[in-house]
């Protein structure tokens, strides 16, 4: 369970998934901050505060990771971040199109909090985001 104070850290790199997690989060009356992440890369930039950005601090409560971005992919992200002391203990849920098996038991094999996958409907989308944030 997320505290109303703590900000979370989407990874996403279509647009209008962007939009559809801001509008769901709204929906459910969460103003938590939220931070975006285009690519795995940025992300790791802005959890540590380095190449420019600026640090993530305290760090988020929450990342919800999108597993198919550009550059590096989410389970490359995912290897990166656990290998990073700082960083390994980090709370992570994936948010993917991916129902893919392999997919599946590659994230759970980096440790995360649990695997969604993308609701084709807003208000499927916007019920999984409750789901996700009373974890
Ligand atoms: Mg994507």
């Amino acid at each position: 369970m997320l505290n109303s104070d703590e900000s979370i850290l989407l990874i996403e790199d279509d647009r209008v998934d962007i939009m559809t997690v801001q509008r769901a989060l709204s929906k459910n009356s969460f103003d938590n901050p939220l931070f975006i992440a285009r690519t795995g890369l940025e992300a790791l930039h802005m959890l540590r505060g380095e190449k420019g950005h600026e640090k993530i601090d305290p760090p988020p409560g929450l990342i919800l990771l999108d597993l198919n971005l550009p550059k590096m992919s989410g389970i490359e992200f995912l290897r990166e971040l656990r290998a990073d002391p700082q960083l390994s203990e980090q709370r992570i849920i994936v948010l993917t199109s991916s129902n893919e098996p392999k997919d599946r038991d590659a994230a759970f094999q980096y440790e995360v909090d649990d695997y969604f996958v993308k609701p084709h409907s807003f208000g499927e989308f916007s019920r999984a985001m409750a789901t996700i944030l009373s974890l």
